[in-house]
């Protein structure tokens, strides 16, 4: 079957209708998946093989039949080393047809066909009896549905519903137990992330403080959680507050609660400092003896000889409602709230000398409700762009490039999304200064405004670019256009060229001495060799002795289909690289001009200068504000050897 779909391009902004094919979905979903890190990471397979045998070998000198249940089976992994273990028989479950298809494929070339059955469904539609999916319940399950959060993919209710429907009681789990982990920090730099800090500029008139909404300082966020590679994270860029602690443990080996709960820990300021942020990461038992240990601890935490490096499962950052001053030996409740899919964090000062039943009543204080945005500006502003709002090193760009332009006649639009540009502009400006922003998304932003009493001196219109019409703007012409460019539909550097197209559908409105800010901006590039993340893309081959070629043949394919193929985002901080190539430029767009008719584009070869094994080209963006001030989106500066 195939069906019309309409997708925004982010670049133009225009409407493009496309014939999908059902296999549309699937190549999405294997391109974006992280099968391949899966198979590389050694560590996890070596640990999970090891449990599996232990767990097989318990069943066994008990004198009972291995009848494994593999949840969410994937290329069928876990089922062949069970039944490499000598399982009696094993169902593996998947719920993605085109993954239940390649595992059918992998088990019969491994030759297992006779002792696994793969079923195609999930896992709480599968049925257990003589004419059910399952001929009998299992008595050993084994899984893999954690994510770094570990209940984010929904381990919990398949947990649950598996030992009430699909399991033997006392059975054996693979893995056996997980245990969250949390530390309690300071960190301005992940601080940074998620609340606006105030932005000073110095005026002709004195110096002026854009400050925040108080809706936005008091605002809780969002819950969904953000996950990095802390690995990466300079000790240099947070301060421990207080040891590791162990918030709380799921035994798979009995029947398992999804429903809501919360889970506290009494810890002790080992400094003094401003708690910002929980990290938080997990370990999980394969057997029950805890010999088996596969742990996502970060460096600090454990000997760097012991790190994996894996993508799949990262470090969890929280960031706490507010910002909470600690003394060094004061007591602290930390509380770990959680859904059936996302935790969340609350900190809380010990009373002195608090009983049992103050601890209960204290305990009813914990806001377990879960973190909803307030402000809208959690919603329209992504972590890595707050972070880019509270740099100040690039405001400051903004601000001397805005006081070379802005004349005190000046007649000013701003096309961005949730740009604070148009304050900023305020401030440096004569006050006849008029301001336009251009807002045509579902989201407003006119509280920044407000609280910096500005809602009389910008306006705002609600208007698609090529919907602008003269008395949006007062039958004024534009003098000066400015945007970031920033838009929230961007995901690759290029999609922020929407400014470009908006620029060119508003033509009519500008002025023909229109200053544009940026007045250009270019496109570099340079080839690297990637430390790791060139596993996630990399064929395996044979896993764990497994052939598991057909599943590196699905990813490639996908990977050649449509999007897949023009690029992927990548914070590149956590993902260290060497160059082996110079940077260099690739394309330049002028905004002073519209966008041409022609398609723009480049050819070229590229010197490397260094050896190596190359894995990739990255880009990123630089804007050109004006003379002589630009800002880059990538390479902050050349560093020898790497
Ligand atoms: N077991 C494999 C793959 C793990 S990825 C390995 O360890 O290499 C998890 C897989 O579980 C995904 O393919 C996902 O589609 C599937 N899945 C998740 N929850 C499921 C459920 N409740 N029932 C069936 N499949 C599930």
């Amino acid at each position: 079957m195939k069906t019309f779909c309409g997708r925004a391009n982010p670049t133009t902004g225009s409407m493009e209708w496309l014939e999908e094919g059902e296999d549309y979905d699937y190549h999405q979903e294997i391109a974006r998946s992280r099968y391949a890190d899966m198979l590389h990471d050694k560590d996890r397979n070596v640990k999970y093989y090891q449990g599996i045998r232990a767990a097989v070998s318990r069943v066994k000198e008990r004198g009972e039949k291995a009848i494994v249940l593999d949840i969410g089976t994937g290329t069928g992994l876990l089922s062949m080393m069970a039944a490499s273990a000598g399982a009696d028989f094993c169902y593996a479950i998947e719920v993605f047809k085109p993954m239940a298809n390649a595992a059918v494929k992998i088990v019969e070339k491994n030759g297992f066909s006779d002792k696994i059955k793969v079923i195609n469904k999930h896992s709480t539609e599968v049925t257990v009896g003589p004419d059910g999916d399952m001929q009998c319940r299992a008595n050993i399950l084994v899984t893999e549905l954690f994510d770094t959060e570990l209940i984010g993919e929904g381990a919990l209710p398949t947990y649950e519903h598996a030992h009430k429907y699909l399991v033997q009681e006392g059975c054996e789990a693979v893995p056996h137990r997980a245990t969250v982990y949390a530390q309690v920090v300071e960190s301005r730099r992940m601080w940074s992330w998620k609340k606006l800090f105030p932005v000073h500029v110095e005026a002709e008139d004195g110096e002026k403080i854009l400050v925040p909404p108080s809706e936005m300082e008091n605002c809780p966020g969002v819950s969904s959680v953000c996950d990095i590679q802390l690995n990466q994270m300079p000790s240099s860029d947070f301060n421990t507050l207080s040891d590791v602690v162990t918030m709380f443990s799921v035994d798979f080996s009995k029947p398992v609660e999804s429903a809501s709960t919360y889970y506290r820990v009494q810890l002790e300021a080992v400094k003094s400092g401003k708690a910002q942020i929980v990290f938080s990461w997990w370990d999980i038992d394969m057997d029950p003896s805890g010999m088996i240990n596969c742990t996502m601890a970060p460096y600090w935490v454990k000997p760097t000889s012991a790190l994996q490096w894996r993508d799949h499962w990262m470090q969890c950052v929280y960031f706490l409602p507010c910002e909470e001053p600690v003394l060094q030996g004061e007591k602290w409740y930390l509380t770990a709230c959680r859904d059936e899919y996302s935790v969340w964090y609350n900190l809380q000062r010990a009373r002195e000398g608090e009983n049992k039943a103050d601890e209960e009543e204290h305990a009813a204080d914990v806001c377990v409700e879960s973190p909803v945005c307030r402000c809208c500006a959690h919603v329209l502003w992504n972590r890595p762009r707050f972070g880019e709002l509270n740099d100040q090193t690039r405001t400051l760009q903004y601000i001397k490039s805005l006081r070379k332009v802005l004349k005190t006649d000046s007649v000013c639009l701003c096309i961005s999304d949730g740009s604070l540009l148009p304050v900023l502009a305020h401030y440096l400006g004569a006050k006849q200064v008029q301001y336009f922003v251009l807002f045509f998304r579902t989201l407003h932003f006119n509280l920044f405004f407000k609280a910096n009493h500005l809602e009389d001196k910008i306006k705002i219109i609600e208007a698609r670019p090529e919907l602008l019409k003269p008395s949006h703007l007062e039958d004024k012409k534009i003098s000066v256009l400015v945007g970031e460019p920033f838009f929230t539909t961007s995901l690759l550097p290029w999609h922020n060229l929407y400014f470009w197209y908006a620029r060119t559908a508003v033509s009519s409105h500008l002025a023909s001495n229109v200053t544009v800010l940026p007045q250009s901006a270019s496109l570099h590039m340079m080839i690297v060799e990637f430390q790791d993340l060139w596993r996630i893309r990399s064929p395996c081959g044979t896993c764990e002795g497994f052939d598991v070629q057909t599943m590196d043949d699905m990813i490639k394919d996908s990977l050649n289909f449509r999007e897949s193929k023009e690029a992927e985002p990548h914070p590149l901080w956590e993902y260290p690289c060497k160059s082996l190539s110079d940077p260099r430029e690739v394309l330049a767009f002028d905004f002073t001009k519209p966008v041409p008719q022609h398609c723009l584009s480049t050819e070229g070869s590229v010197k490397l200068s260094r050896k190596g094994k190359s894995h990739g080209a990255v880009l990123w963006m630089e804007y050109h504000l004006a003379a002589d001030i630009s800002v880059s989106t990538g390479l902050m500066q050349l560093s020898n050897g790497k």
